[in-house]
């Protein structure tokens, strides 16, 4: 399905962490100034900024017109990473921040985005909570003179030059649990499209897949940090992405990802990238390709160590080896891994020519 597909769209993963290896933030700099170069203008390119905010949720969208939005602000320890970050980026206005359900994983970095920056318009669900930090981000989107907008059902947010990000959950205000209210969001451009998810479990997902919505995409941000509760079947069927990002924190206490989700990814050929593996991941498009970058990552600071290293993974199938296996990946694809532990933690399985 993955192979198909890659020919037909001439879709290029790239991921470039031995140029991070070599050159630092350089790279990112460099690809980074390209997009906002370019703001302002139709470059006709998109970037999606899937933020390592540890265990929590926190993605940028930068338009090809130079819009941006914040989809998710990280949790309260992560305001100052989120708020760098987009500063980093140049980033003076978010045009639209979707909050999409008030669990503080989601919305903790979110008051100190708002102080900072200036906010276009504010989406979240019809769900509130007693919580002290929904009660301050009321507070200071009501400081700062913004009002929310309540999103529901199918809604557009913007639409231009072959661009399209539309809402289109949550589609009841009733589910007992706050997961499910969490906003979903798809954003296309050309030929590519991704689909944003909050935390929502199988339940708010089977009631898009019911709507009839054309959930279809390439990328898929993996609901609730790949719980078991969330990515049904019905749904990765609906979706049938060819990439899934999961957001979340190494070592956190949830035990997020859940090992039947990535099982669950891993059959059906869905590459998989992370946060806790991966530091910051970027999707740049220009409407045919996808492209991916990430930052630091657990390889590459373990790339000087790769002699020592026992075991063997290949990032794509998500499959590992020990060293002296007849079946090594490619270069270009290893992980490495210090034992089988911390291979299985991250989700990989063994390969049965030279694992028992
Ligand atoms: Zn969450
Ligand atoms: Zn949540």
């Amino acid at each position: 399905m993955f192979k198909l597909f890659k020919k037909k769209m001439l879709f290029i993963l790239v991921i470039v962490l031995s140029l991070f290896v070599i050159s630092g933030c350089e790279v990112q700099d460099q690809s980074v100034s390209e997009v906002s170069g370019q703001a302002g203008e139709s470059s006709g390119k998109l970037a999606v900024h899937f933020i390592d905010v540890g265990q929590g949720d926190s993605s940028l969208i930068i338009f090809p017109s130079g819009e941006t939005s914040l989809i998710d602000g990280g949790g309260r320890d992560a305001s100052s990473k989120v708020v760098s970050y987009l500063k980093s980026q140049g980033i003076e206005k978010i045009d639209y921040i979707i909050a999409t359900h008030p669990h503080e994983d989601h919305i903790g970095g979110l008051p100190e985005v708002v102080r900072n920056f200036e906010i276009g318009k504010v989406y979240m669900p019809r769900r509130t909570a007693n919580t002290k930090i929904f009660e301050e981000l009321l507070s200071v989107i009501k400081d700062k003179g913004l009002k929310i907008s309540v999103a529901s059902g199918e809604q557009s947010i913007l639409e231009s030059d072959g661009t399209l990000f539309s809402i289109l959950g949550p589609l009841s205000d009733s589910y007992e649990g706050t997961n499910n209210h969490s906003v979903v969001n798809k954003l296309s451009h050309g030929k590519v499209s991704v689909l944003f998810t909050g935390d929502i479990e199988s339940l708010a997902e089977s009631d898009l897949v019911k709507q009839g919505y054309d959930l279809k995409a390439d990328v898929l941000k993996v609901p609730h940090h790949g719980s078991s509760s969330s990515s049904s079947d019905v749904f990765l069927d609906a979706v049938n992405p060819s990439y899934g990002v999961i957001q979340l924190g190494a070592d956190n206490s949830y035990g997020h990802p859940h090992r039947e989700t990535i099982q669950k990814y891993g059959a059906r050929n869905i590459e998989l990238l992370r946060n806790d593996i991966s530091g910051d991941i970027k999707l740049e498009t220009d409407g045919e390709t996808v492209r991916f970058y990430s930052t630091d990552s657990q390889e590459s600071s373990q790339g000087e160590s790769q002699n020592k290293s026992r075991i063997i993974g290949n990032r794509n199938s998500k499959v590992y080896h020990i060293e002296d296996c007849s079946g090594l990946p490619n270069e270009e694809n290893r992980v490495y891994f210090d034992s089988i532990e911390k291979a299985e933690q991250s989700g990989f399985r063994p390969d049965s020519r030279c694992i028992r």
